[in-house]
């Protein structure tokens, strides 16, 4: 994936309805601007442009495409009822073209009115409905693009008319204007419902100062500032209650369906309903900052990274349309040359109806909407995909790597006891301990901190040394507090027990150490059954601890693989090693601490707990927003039956084609059924992804979500 520069913004562009529209604009524009700097996202109908090119990338979409008008953040307009104008006439435009069509028969049933009239209708219904598909065609030959559906359509209708078939020629533009008018809207709908999630974020703050409350906007309120929220409401930006007690519903943003309790000191997040008393919180985050605002933005990045099927789709139909107007150029002529007594006409005919048939509406449609709507459905699901390339990857995911601390355990240490050396005191040894734990945010230092017996600060420098420990250095003393590994470092010789242990040297000599004990999650064995049921043959627990308490949680799991006393690069290597042999993409999941570079490193990084750790969201490629491991089969099933519904739409509309493309050439359909074949089968795909998003609501799509 290219790298997207900051200065980029996104924009909307309004009447993007078709998918090869989407692709002319990006490669028109990247051809114009020279790089590969302008990305079109069909599914969300925004584009991201360097913001200094936007008068450029304004002028040539209305060149290139006049129905289409790129809307960016600050001119936001009265300009909205203009649109709504044009939409107006479109519909106006298509339904005319039906009654003429639909008039254009009474002649052929009444014989008293004469003939010409209803081909006068036909004419007709053909220049209302077909205009603009036509003057799409000749701009499209105008830019060489000659091979667009627009350009097919025209040639098959225009040929029509040449031979007399004037119902025909009508019939096709109005289906395929009707189509086109269902299909937008198909698209605009399933586009707002995952687009709905942004209206998670409200746009106004209930502001105290100096005790009064002030109704503001978000993007005035700072940080530091203390707002309030009351019973029922949406909170408004990121903070900690400072006064009140509330449960919290934050399934918008994690899944979870289970109110949360909350008090003073909690954290709480923009996005989240406030179900019970009134709050004042101390915002810690601005409006762009917050959560679900990183969130958003990382769902709009997400679905500019294409699946391969995208990437293969958009190359396909470069090729596809010129090879079928050849193949079609091949049946109007070579028949009536080399078979005796077959006429041209008959055999032009024929090669019309392929034209109509060639249409890869659906599957350009269908394909990149399918990929749309999985991402939604995660989302829904609590789970943040970054790309439709993941939610293909996981399909084939075979090899499951998992971190132990915070991923199959609770990421609760509990202090189990505390031994000494000569000169020492238990107290000694958890306030040295807890000194340098202070500014660490690993489980082990949670839970020392939690037990220190009053908050310390440090008086010196500080060195976090992943998967090892921390240095610290306090007037003239060097402490080490770590692992086994650590203390080797230092020249210090211990012997490890039978649990997670966290020794504390000073100036090179052991003054003791604390013994740690963790829980797995409930939910561990479960989820682990759960994803061998689904078909992952090799789960493999990669953790820094040491060997015993390792190897204990594995076996008490069922884990058969297991390593242990590795850093954060060991991991690394072991999971490229997991890869090795075969091209299955190894999937690794961690709670983030520790882990940034084997998230990064996996085909699948996930990340548990996304609200919490700015390095997860960012190296992972899923996002667990919820710390519930269950998540990752959800996420599998998602990805599988999103996979599901776009090969169904490949097929049925592959299928489909090849059907009609055999009834053309040996005659048995005529240009009627192809159009209608082909509007329908768009519509049902287009349907068919849509409904994804609706998948695991209801009860049906709930079972499919299970059964995937
Ligand atoms: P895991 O792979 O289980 O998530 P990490 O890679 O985060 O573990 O850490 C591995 C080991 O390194 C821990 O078991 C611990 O012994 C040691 N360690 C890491 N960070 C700290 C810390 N802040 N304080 C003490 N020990 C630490
Ligand atoms: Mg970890």
């Amino acid at each position: 994936m290219a790298s997207i520069g900051g200065e980029r913004m996104h924009c909307e562009l309004e009447g993007l309805d078709c998918p090869v529209c989407a692709q002319k604009i990006e490669d028109a524009l990247n051809k114009e601007l020279g790089r590969n700097e302008v990305r079109v996202n069909f599914p969300t109908a925004t584009i991201r442009v360097p913001e200094q090119h936007i008068e450029r990338a304004r002028q040539v979409i209305a060149r290139i495409e006049p129905g289409v008008r790129i809307r960016c953040p600050e001119d936001r307009g009265p300009e909205r009822n203009g649109d709504a104008g044009v939409f107006r006439r479109h519909h106006l435009r298509v339904g005319l073209a039906v009654l003429a069509f639909a008039a254009g028969w009474l002649p052929r049933l009444v014989t008293a009115l004469p003939a010409a009239w209803g081909t006068a209708l036909f004419l007709l219904a053909f220049a209302l409905a077909g205009y603009p598909v036509i003057a799409a065609a000749l701009r499209g030959i105008g830019q060489k693009h000659v091979f667009d559906e627009n350009v097919l359509m025209t040639l098959a209708t225009v040929g029509a008319l040449a031979l007399g078939e004037y119902p025909e020629a009508a019939a096709v533009m109005v289906f395929f204007s009707v189509g086109e008018t269902l299909q937008a809207a198909a698209v605009g709908k399933s586009r707002s419902a995952i687009t709905s999630l942004m209206a998670l974020r409200p746009e106004s703050a209930h502001l105290l100062r100096d005790g009064v409350d002030k109704v503001v906007a978000v993007e005035d309120v700072s940080p530091g500032d203390l707002i309030a929220v009351y019973p029922g409401e949406r909170i408004p930006l990121d903070g900690v209650i400072t006064s009140g007690e509330t449960s919290l519903d934050t399934s918008a943003l994690t899944g979870e369906s289970n109110p949360r309790p909350a008090t003073i000191g909690d954290e709480v997040h923009a996005g989240s309903i406030n179900g019970g008393g009134a709050l004042q919180v101390r915002v810690i985050r601005g409006h762009d900052q917050s959560a679900v605002a990183r969130i958003l933005d990382l769902v709009q990045n997400a679905v500019e990274r294409r699946a391969p099927v995208e990437r293969f789709l958009t190359r396909f139909a470069r090729w596809y349309t010129p090879g079928v107007v050849a193949v079609a150029g091949a049946v109007a002529i070579l028949p009536p040359l080399l078979i005796a007594e077959q006429t041209f006409s008959t055999w032009i005919y024929r090669a019309l109806v392929l034209l109509v048939i060639s249409c890869p509406c659906a599957l350009v449609v269908s394909v990149p909407l399918g990929y749309f709507a999985g991402i939604g459905l995660a989302s829904r699901n609590g789970i943040l995909v970054k790309g439709a390339d993941v939610l293909d990857s996981l399909v084939f995911v075979r090899t499951v790597a998992m971190d132990k601390t915070g991923t199959l355990t609770d990421g609760r240490f509990a202090i189990r006891g505390i031994e000494t050396e000569e000169g020492f005191t238990e107290d000694d040894i958890l306030e040295l301990a807890a000194r340098a734990e202070s500014r660490s945010n690993h489980p082990i230092a949670e839970a020392i901190l939690r037990s220190a017996p009053n908050r310390v600060n440090d008086s010196g420098a500080l060195e976090e040394i992943p998967g090892r420990g921390i240095l610290l250095h306090l007037r003239d003393h060097r402490i080490a507090v770590g692992n086994p590994r650590l203390m080797e470092a230092e020249g210090i010789a211990v012997r490890s027990g039978g649990n997670t242990e966290v020794f504390v040297a000073v100036d090179g000599s052991l003054a003791g150490k604390i013994v740690l004990g963790e829980t797995a999650r409930a939910e561990s064995r479960a989820t682990l059954a759960d994803l061998r049921a689904m078909g992952i043959e090799r789960i493999v627990l990669l953790t820094g601890d040491v060997e015993q308490p390792t190897a204990k949680l594995a076996k008490s799991l069922g884990i058969e693989d297991y390593f242990w006393g590795l850093l954060p690069e060991d991991k690394v290597t072991h999971v490229e090693n997991l890869r090795r042999g075969s091209n299955e993409p190894v999937l690794f999941a961690g709670d983030g601490i520790n882990d940034a570079p084997v998230l990064a490193a996996a085909d699948v990084g996930v990340a548990l707990g996304g609200l919490g750790s700015d390095a997860a969201l960012e190296a992972a490629d899923l996002v667990i927003m919820e710390d519930r491991l269950e998540r990752i089969p959800t996420a599998l099933r998602i990805a599988r039956l999103t996979r599901k519904r776009v090969l169904q739409n490949t097929a049925g509309a592959l299928g489909l084609k090849a059907v009609f493309l055999t009834l053309a050439v040996l005659g048995l359909t005529g240009i009627w059924a192809a159009v209608f074949a082909d509007v329908g089968v768009t519509i049902l795909a287009v349907i068919n992804s849509a409904s994804l998003l609706r998948a695991g609501v209801s009860g049906r799509a709930r079972k499919d979500l299970r059964t995937a």
